[in-house]
């Protein structure tokens, strides 16, 4: 397996520290509003790995934070906290409006197919671990306190910035929020914010420095330590992390360990809706429900989001997700093939082979796909009898989640029958009957191709429900 590494810009071959076992983290949502297809652009790339690796015989153990505290408006530490202004704003407690917004993603996961096992720890759940991590740090003079709050000093970490290759000085220049000036560099971070005098904030819990509540990065950094150890093989998430949050993520354990905090860094590029960034600020920030509103299925999204490499910057159009949810109908009617022909087990084992070796070569996505329509492509040719493809179907649906074959379910009793009396109309040449039969069965969502060689072949009209 292969993969491309941000923390030495090369592909390098993946060796996990205790094989089978792989240990991945990405840094998951902040639980302020519905997640955008942006932001599920990069979860599901992180569930296509997952899936590679598992195919691979390998044993993912995958983490991924649900941050439901502390992430400012700014990446940078500065502004207001996310979810205290959304709370605000929609009259609830920031507990209600975190509890509400964790469900729904984890039952998002669950809609778009996901892979189990991962484990979604929450900030909030895991304070004392922050707070710990804080006091290393501070034992190993890293830190300093200003009015608002514990700050972490960059300046005593030497390899600060390496990891994005950071300009410095160019950085902190395009920051958009005005850095707090009591702080020694303008790259240092909250560990610990004061809660602010005088006013009662929903989440907010005593330490060793006072009332307040973690920074963003501190817990990504207590989290990953706490289920995966001190050095993962794994850390993953979007580009937009490499400068501020990886590159404060490696100040805070590596600056405690001493050990590098991940071996493999994956990041994901950004996705462009009419040549802009997706995002909540730009109100372009479409949902899964927007999708659903349009009639699409979300394997279709799925597809779609599969249908780019994880690497280039993708674009997003409704146009696209279309013919997605086509090319969906295409792979289905491909699965319910299999109720039809006999097998041809040569052809398929090779396309499997072909298809894994793409998803094992830096997660090729789109070529893994190509390599499974031209499977589709050689049996719609060849008219051989290439039925069954089951271990192909198989593999595709555990390393893509299309559930093609849970979602080919064989026709029904009725179906079958009609089929078989306008096989007996045709042979009676009985046209008017053979075509009001045609019709009835597209009632049933199913259309007919009359085939010289095998005879009638069924396929969905549309991808069928409830599947
Ligand atoms: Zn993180």
């Amino acid at each position: 397996m292969k993969l491309y590494n941000t923390l030495s810009r090369q592909i390098e071959s993946l060796e996990p520290l205790a094989s089978p076992k792989v240990s991945v983290y990405t840094c998951g949502p902040t639980v302020y509003d519905y997640p955008h297809i942006g932001n599920w652009f990069t979860f599901i790339r992180y569930d296509l790995l997952i899936r590679t690796l598992t195919e691979s015989g390998y044993e993912p153990n995958w983490v991924m934070n649900i941050t439901d505290v502390g992430h400012l408006t700014s990446d940078a530490d500065e502004g207001e906290d996310k979810l205290a202004k959304a709370a605000a704003k929609e009259h609830k407690t920031a507990w209600d409006l975190a509890g509400y917004y964790s469900d729904y993603f984890l039952g998002a996961l669950s809609r778009l197919n996901f892979t189990s096992p991962w484990q979604t720890p929450r900030a909030t759940d895991h304070i004392a671990e922050q707070i710990e991590l804080i006091k290393q740090l501070e034992e190993r003079g890293y830190t300093y306190k200003i009015k608002d709050g514990i700050y972490y000093d960059t300046a005593k970490f030497a390899d600060y910035g390496n990891f994005a290759r950071l300009d410095l000085d160019e950085q902190q220049s395009g920051l958009r929020i005005e850095a707090n000036p009591e702080k020694h560099n303008s790259s240092d971070f909250a560990l610990w914010k004061f809660a602010p005098e005088g006013v009662k904030r929903d989440m907010e819990w005593d330490s060793p420095w006072g009332k307040g509540f973690p920074g963003w990065h501190i817990e990504c950094s207590a989290m990953c330590y706490r289920y995966l150890g001190e050095t993962i093989d794994i850390h993953s998430g979007g580009i937009d992390h490499i400068p501020v949050h990886h590159t404060n993520e490696i100040a805070q354990s590596e600056a405690v360990t001493n050990k590098p905090l991940a071996k493999i860094w994956m990041h994901t590029n950004h996705i462009l809706y009419n040549d802009q960034k997706i995002s909540k600020s730009l109100g372009n920030g479409i949902t899964l429900e927007d999708i659903a509103a349009n009639n699409l299925d979300l394997r279709a999204f799925r597809l779609y989001v599969s249908e780019s490499h994880y690497r280039s910057q993708s674009k997003f159009s409704w146009d696209g997700l279309n013919i997605a949810q086509n090319r969906l109908l295409k792979f289905i009617n491909f699965a319910a093939l299999r109720y039809q022909l006999r097998d041809d087990a040569a052809v398929t084992n090779l396309a499997s082979d072909k298809i894994l070796s793409c998803m094992q070569d830096d997660l090729n996505t789109p070529q893994a796909l190509a390599e499974f329509e031209s499977l589709i492509e050689q049996c719609e040719q060849t008219k051989v009898s290439t039925g069954s493809f089951s271990s192909t179907l198989s593999l595709v649906d555990s390393l893509f989640g299309l559930d093609l074959e849970k979602g080919t379910p064989d026709i029904n009793d009725q179906a079958k029958s009609l089929i078989n009396s306008r096989e007996q109309a045709r042979k009676a040449k009985d046209w008017v009957l053979s075509d009001r039969l045609r019709t009835e069965l597209a009632g049933l969502n199913i259309g007919i191709n009359d085939t010289a060689e095998q005879g009638q072949i069924w396929y969905y009209l549309t991808i069928p429900r409830n599947s």
